[in-house]
């Protein structure tokens, strides 16, 4: 039997676990995109495709149909193009280090970021902790500093993929964000519209990531380099574990003033290691031998060539870069609360999940769409997994305003701590790559 694309036979084909063609998918999500297949229809299709997945290549259409929904960068002019995602986590300031890092070493960083999303932190909003700085740039704008700086970075496009931004907020509401082709395909089809090259994917495993497991990383990453791929780009994939936040610090400003230690070359272990990590994966794609790319990363950092150059692209985007020099000038919460640990022993857990919650809860992550965030609440790690830890000593600091969501946060990171006599086990931090 052939199918029409009559939009109730394709929601019955994915329903009894059929194949979806590319012209279907068009018809679906372009139909969708430009208001003539109705939110009901699409909602009843996206579930078909949460429980019945699709194949790679079926994964691959969508993303191509997403990514041709909108406008699509046009990078071809600049050299040595490079793009970063994560697939989002708790403390994960990389970008604010990395990309700088990737500028410094010669590479262009044309690139476009997200707001926070659910529990999970956004580039954009830690940026903002910067007076002035801002993430609105014209076309034209944003090409010539990344020609000039090697790095420029706004806010999404409504123009780019969007049919993503719509399918997105669906999914949202009607409990399919947690899909793997679904997941794959949003990712990519940004990524693709926003016309970089080379793009690393810094893939997220654990309590504070949308992939639980590493198998499930792995999948997601696998698709996502195949799709990449088969679309003519350079792509790399690294997964990281999100059990526990990255670094010390979560919260907007708190994680900006922890980027500026790193990028000063006294960052956390953790963090600096992915960034180095990341950095050096961007440079052999470009074809430099690994263990030399490592070295010029971890170089950048050490010699201040990637501080200069995140001043620069501060400067250049309208931000007071003074507060880069004199980090004391961020607008820190001035109220503090403490977390101590109940007996001696050793620290065992901390739960990505809880943090990224607390953190929201003391308002500096948005409950709706476009309200405002306080920049200056957070928490700080003062311990982490396999520290000894004494009775009544601190593990956690919060920084509140006045005790807003106070109880509420307290109540989230102590259910998400966990404590015991024995050292655990160091956890690596780079779990697996996928090229
Ligand atoms: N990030 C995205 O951009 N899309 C998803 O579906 C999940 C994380």
């Amino acid at each position: 039997m052939t199918l029409s694309l009559h939009t109730p036979d394709l929601i019955q084909k994915k329903r009894d676990g059929g194949t979806h063609t590319r012209a279907e998918l068009e018809a679906l999500v372009l139909g969708f995109t430009n208001g003539h297949v109705p939110d009901y229809q699409v909602s009843a299709w996206l579930m078909a495709v949460f429980l019945k997945g699709m194949t790679l290549q079926e994964t691959a259409d969508l993303t191509l149909v997403m990514a041709g929904s909108g406008e699509q960068m046009n990078l071809g002019n600049l050299p040595r193009t490079v793009d970063k995602h994560s697939t989002g986590g708790v403390g994960d300031k990389t970008s604010l280090i990395l990309t700088p890092m990737l500028a410094a070493l010669g590479l262009t960083v044309a690139k476009m970021s997200g707001r926070g999303l659910a529990h999970t932190g956004g580039t954009i909003d830690k940026l903002e902790s910067i007076p002035g700085w801002t993430a609105e740039l014209s076309e034209a704008q944003f090409l010539k500093q990344a020609r000039e700086v090697g790095l420029a970075l706004v806010g999404q496009s409504k123009n780019l993929a969007p049919a993503d931004g719509k399918l997105y907020a669906l999914r949202d509401v009607t409990a399919t964000v947690n899909s793997l082709p679904l997941i794959a395909s949003s990712i990519m089809s940004k990524k693709l519209a926003s016309g970089a090259h080379t793009i690393v994917l810094d893939v997220k495993v654990g309590a504070g990531a949308f992939m639980g497991t590493l198998g499930a990383g792995r999948e997601l990453a696998r698709a996502m380099v195949d799709i990449g791929t088969h679309a003519g780009r350079q792509i790399r994939a690294v997964l990281t574990d999100m059990d526990t936040p990255l670094g010390r610090m979560a919260g907007n400003s708190l994680e900006v003033l922890e980027a500026l230690d790193t990028l000063r070359g006294h960052g956390p272990a953790d963090l600096t290691e992915l960034c180095v990590a990341l950095a050096a994966e961007a440079l052999s794609a470009y074809g430099e031998d690994p263990a030399q790319a490592e070295a010029r990363a971890r170089q950048t950092l050490a010699d201040g060539h990637a501080l200069h150059k995140f001043r620069e692209f501060v400067a250049a985007q309208g931000g007071d870069a003074g507060y880069v020099d004199d980090p004391a000038r961020f607008d820190v919460a001035p109220d503090r609360a403490e977390i101590t640990a109940p007996e001696a022993g050793y620290l065992q857990r901390i739960d990505a999940l809880s943090v990224g919650r607390a953190v929201l809860v003391l308002g500096g992550g948005r409950e709706r769409k476009g309200e405002a965030i306080d920049h200056g609440v957070g928490v700080e790690l003062l311990k982490k997994p396999g520290d000894a830890v004494q009775s009544g000593e601190a593990v956690m600091r919060l920084y509140h305003r006045g005790g807003r969501g106070l109880e509420r946060a307290l109540e989230l990171l102590r259910g998400g701590l966990g404590f015991g006599p024995a050292q655990p086990a160091a956890q690596p931090l780079i779990l697996d790559r996928v090229n």
